[in-house]
């Protein structure tokens, strides 16, 4: 067993003391991980740990340790001793990732704040909390059992180190609630400043949480456990297998004002919700083949994030309409959005959705002014995959439902996901070989035929121009139109104006957006635009030959309803 103990008594200055003991193995090291499952960036969660030292139990004399790497100890002379190590964490990360404690709250990941024992990752875990009195009058909110709750400590337990770090916990005001679905508990936990109409959301979950586990037939948990932060307008989620961590603009939960059909903002968290309690399902128990006992010194790839993030970003909106919780119409808004997103992209010509997954290290977890000229997001384009290969499953006499289910009993034997695990599932689903849709739609640009796909079903897809003026985006600012980014061989890029420019005058009058647009956003030959402009603090001239620069939203048109049922309807038949 390894026991940790955590002390917050330095809350107010967002210092957590911790303390690990355990048994010392020959050459023991310990480490903490770079990166947390689920969010796909190296984060050097050991940036926040100090004043790390070891002592013998018995004895309480020190142990020498000698730091190896950016996140990895080494303790000397230690073995087959009882040890505690100690060291304090630096803990004001707001996001749904990292560790946070003021004098309201203390959430934290262990995986930012617990050392793991290099060897003994397979070991139960016992984790016990000293809680300052200020935090005496709080729930705890975790999915981790807790074996006492007499404060002021708590004692948690986990049957391994991969199980603790996928289990955060926050201690905070909240109000809580739970309901069942498909005789599962289910519990509400919200942070923060708000003022939800807690039964309205209990009601809209229940369903949505339902629909999926019906889709499945079973669920992978005991309980779920929803942890909401409310704030301003922060904005994420993370995944775990029985519980989910929320942060969400305030304005996105239901009041007792929401009207029966969700606002926009409502249904956006609805979304965000629902997509996260996918997750269980998918990535959190069907798993990437790597992502069973993931590499957490460094990147671990895949390929395959367009899967675990796009078809349950295609389900996250999907079991909305399901579950009832919207209607047709709100649900084929949101294709239209996602289809004019993807059109918006021009990067897509250049990067494929498995490139994408490979690089989210690097590139969509680190976007920049170039990123939509030569990246494609994972979510976006593979929720698009996804709708591409549910519509084309059924042309064979299967569904994309069908295919989940096989996926889910596969990882219940123990079988896990690789690049061709979906091919060959296709092939024997529908008797087909469908390896030229993932050679194309996966693998390769290919533009999706939504198009041709969906007008099979009912919705015919029309295309609007959008113009970009000169190929810019640009944000107004008291100093001028400040350059987000331009779009490449756009007018704009070709006379030479860059993101992080700021536009100053047009043809020798104050730029402003308005008059961006009338001298921008023409497609016929027009005199050159001359344009004044600050890189830096350095004044520049350009010539700009040209104006718009062209690319397509969607327009959505529902032609027959009883054919788009049979695509958005729960068709299964398994
Ligand atoms: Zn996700």
């Amino acid at each position: 067993m390894i026991y940790y103990t955590l002390s917050f008594a330095q809350y107010y200055q967002h210092l957590i003391q911790v303390k690990v003991r355990f048994k010392a193995q020959t050459q023991q090291k310990i480490w903490l991980p770079t990166w947390i499952p689920g969010s796909y960036l190296i984060r050097e969660f050991a940036r926040h740990i100090e004043s790390v030292k070891a002592l013998e139990v018995s004895t309480g004399n020190a142990i020498q340790l000698q730091k190896l790497s950016k996140n990895q100890w080494q303790l000397h002379n230690a073995q087959a001793n009882e040890i505690e190590v100690s060291y304090q964490v630096y803990a004001y990360d707001l996001s749904v990732r990292g560790a946070y404690i003021d004098d309201e709250r203390l959430y934290i990941n262990p995986a930012a704040v617990c050392v793991a024992i290099t060897g003994q990752e397979d070991s139960t875990v016992q984790v016990q909390l000293e809680i300052p009195e200020r935090f005496s009058r709080f729930e705890l909110a975790t999915s981790l059992t807790v074996v006492d709750g007499h404060k002021p400590t708590y004692t948690l337990t986990a049957s391994n180190y991969h199980a603790l770090i996928d289990q955060p916990f926050e201690l905070a005001e909240q109000a809580c609630m739970s309901f069942e679905a498909e005789n599962i508990k289910h519990r509400v936990a919200i942070s923060g400043r708000h003022d939800t109409d807690l039964k309205r959301l209990a009601t809209d979950l229940g369903k949505i949480c339902s629909s999926q586990i019906r889709m499945f037939g079973e669920a992978p948990f005991k309980d779920y456990l929803f942890m909401v932060m409310a704030t301003a307008n922060s904005y994420g989620g993370l995944e775990h297998q029985s519980s989910t961590s929320l942060i969400t603009p305030r304005d996105d939960l239901p009041k007792s004002s929401e009207p029966a059909k969700p606002s926009v903002n409502y249904q956006r968290f609805l979304g965000l919700c629902s997509h996260e309690y996918f997750h269980a399902w998918l990535v959190k128990f069907i798993r990437p083949h790597n992502y069973v006992k993931p590499n957490l010194h460094q990147e671990d790839y895949t390929t395959l994030l367009w899967v675990f993030e796009g078809i349950t970003s295609y389900y996250d909106d999907l079991m909305l309409y399901r579950s009832g919780v919207i209607d047709h119409d709100a649900y084929i808004d949101l294709v239209k959005d996602q289809i004019s997103r993807y059109l918006g992209n021009p990067g897509r010509q250049i990067q494929s959705v498995a490139e994408s997954s490979f690089d989210a290290w690097i590139k969509y977890y680190r976007p920049d002014e170039n990123s939509n000229n030569a990246g494609t997001s994972y979510y976006n384009k593979g929720a698009l995959v996804a709708l591409c290969l549910d519509l084309t499953l059924r042309q064979h006499g299967s569904n994309l439902d069908q295919l989940m289910q096989a996926l889910y009993q596969r990882a219940k034997n123990g079988q896990h996901v690789d690049e061709h695990t979906l091919p060959q599932l296709c092939q024997q689903l529908t008797g087909n070989d469908m390896a030229e849709f993932f050679h194309h739609y996966v693998n390769g640009t290919t533009e999706l035929p939504l198009q041709q796909l969906l007008a099979e079903y009912g919705v015919s897809v029309q295309m609007e121009n959008k113009v970009w003026p000169l190929g810019l985006k640009v944000q107004d600012t008291p100093q001028g139109l400040l350059v987000q980014q331009v779009l490449r061989d756009s007018a704009g890029a070709q006379a030479g104006i860059s993101a992080q420019d700021t536009l100053i005058a047009l043809n020798g009058l104050k730029a402003t957006n308005n008059l961006l647009q009338q001298v921008g956003s023409h497609t016929d030959p027009m005199p050159a635009v001359v344009c004044h402009a600050f890189r830096r603090d350095e004044l520049k001239t350009f010539e700009i030959q040209g104006g718009g620069f062209m690319t397509s939203a969607a327009k959505l048109l529902i032609e027959d309803k009883n054919r788009l049922r049979q695509w958005i309807d729960n068709a299964t038949k398994s």
